[in-house]
């Protein structure tokens, strides 16, 4: 039996990230930046107006008060996406709107608030457009003002390959007009469920037979970590119908093929005879539980993970090993998920295997408490459901108490690096 570690960096040495596409604004979050972007124009491009207000010469409203206003004359209304067509000469102000550019000879912007238009515009208002503001409130050059290229400066570095795109990096692209900018591929992964008791979920359950789940999961997996599922349904548990199925996955020329089932020590556990005919396989017994047959290769040059059949050891084996392949070939370097320390409410025990533990995890204060989802059986699928992570008992361990740390790998949280 090889460790969890052995098996993981086994499998880890055969993905790198794949090759850089083109994609658009749309396409973007989660993908992973395979270019540095740079800026071609300052943002903000020109200077503009942070407040609806006056766009004034800051020197003119020296030792305002309420009292004694500074009074101005008004020429004009500047809105956001106009051009000044005229100067602020002293004494006078220019009516600005967020995001106006700044007329030229204006230095400041009075807020509306703090004029005798303090009542909100002359629109909501419904009084008519005076000629003449008075001002309150002195402001100080470049109050309110918006300077060109603060936020970013024409030539800069604004993000570098190899960043994770979020909505604020799909922002920062979209601010800079880049529609386009290379990424790295998704993983096309092939998802195939074996066996001769499978049916569809929408086929009739006849004796003897039970739903396949595994493909689901495990489909809905890839995309929880952002490849494409290329479902290749069921294969028999027969030599022939398994050569065929992964035939078409080599055709389909699918990054990753997935299997589930089939890789024990069975009689109809064909996945690996066939593994060795078609292409390279290792065949592993993993120091863990549950998820101890775990089959590896490749098929034509097509890395394969297969999955032990039982739906719990499937997720549980998908996250120790296909998560973090999916994730490195699309450029990712946050590929685990957080492991934190919580105080366990019950007493679990281990075995001479890592055992990974369906955990409810709840946060009281600042600390983290855990109690398991109850039946640990393998086949227990809705034991999934409840939980949101995964104790992780060490091999080698007797019991830990009720009131002892446990690491638990939180299956609902961001990865990490
Ligand atoms: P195996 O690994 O083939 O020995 O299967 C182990 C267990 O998992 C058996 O009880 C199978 O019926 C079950 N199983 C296999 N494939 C699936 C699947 N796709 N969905 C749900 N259960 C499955
Ligand atoms: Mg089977």
């Amino acid at each position: 039996m090889i460790t969890v570690e052995e098996a993981y960096e086994r499998i880890m040495q055969v993905f790198h990230p794949l090759e850089a596409e083109k994609v658009s604004l749309w396409e973007g979050l989660g993908r992973v930046l395979a270019e540095d972007v740079y800026a071609d124009v300052n943002i903000p491009p020109f200077p503009n107006s942070a407040m609806d207000g006056y766009a004034v010469r800051a020197a003119d409203t020296a030792g305002a008060t309420r009292e004694n206003p500074v009074r101005l004359k008004v020429k004009g209304t500047l809105a956001a996406g106009s051009a000044p067509d005229q100067a602020v000469e002293p004494g006078m102000a220019i009516r600005i709107m967020t995001g106006a550019p700044m007329p030229p000879g204006a230095d400041a912007v009075v807020r509306f608030e703090n004029t005798s238009e303090g009542g909100g515009n002359a629109r909501m208002t419904g009084t008519a457009h005076t000629d003449e503001v008075a001002i309150y409130v002195p402001v100080e050059v470049n109050e309110n003002v918006r300077e060109a290229g603060e936020d970013i400066r024409a030539g800069e570095r604004v993000l570098a390959a190899g960043t994770e795109l979020r909505p604020a990096e799909l922002g920062v692209l979209a601010s800079v007009g880049r529609v386009e900018f290379l990424a790295y591929r998704r993983p096309r992964v092939a998802v195939l469920a074996t066996g001769d008791e499978l049916v569809e979920p929408n086929e009739p359950l006849t004796p003897g037979k039970i739903r396949n789940s595994n493909a689901y999961t495990n489909a809905a997996l890839v995309q929880k970590y952002g490849g494409i599922p290329i479902p290749l349904g069921i294969a028999r548990d027969t030599v022939e119908d398994l050569t065929a199925k992964l035939r078409q996955a080599v055709e389909l020329k699918v990054d990753l093929i997935l299997t589930s089932a089939g890789v024990s020590v069975g009689e109809y556990d064909v996945v690996k005879d066939v593994l060795n005919s078609l292409g390279q396989m290792d065949f592993w017994q993993v120091r863990m539980k549950p998820g101890k047959p775990l089959a590896f290769g490749f098929i034509q040059g097509i890395p394969l993970i297969g999955f032990p059949g039982n739906p719990v050891s499937s997720m549980v084996s998908f996250e120790r090993f296909a998560r973090p392949a999916i994730l490195k070939m699309q450029g990712k370097r946050k590929l685990r998920k957080p492991v934190i320390r919580a105080i366990l409410r019950e007493d679990v025990k281990g075995g001479d295997r890592r055992e990974f533990k369906r955990t409810i995890v709840e946060r009281v204060g600042n600390t983290y408490y855990a109690r398991l989802t109850g039946d640990q059986g393998s086949g227990i699928l809705t034991s999934m459901v409840k939980a949101n992570g995964l104790a992780i008992i060490p091999e080698g361990t007797k019991v830990l108490r009720a009131g002892e740390e446990v690491d638990v790998e939180m299956l609902d949280w961001p990865e990490e690096e």
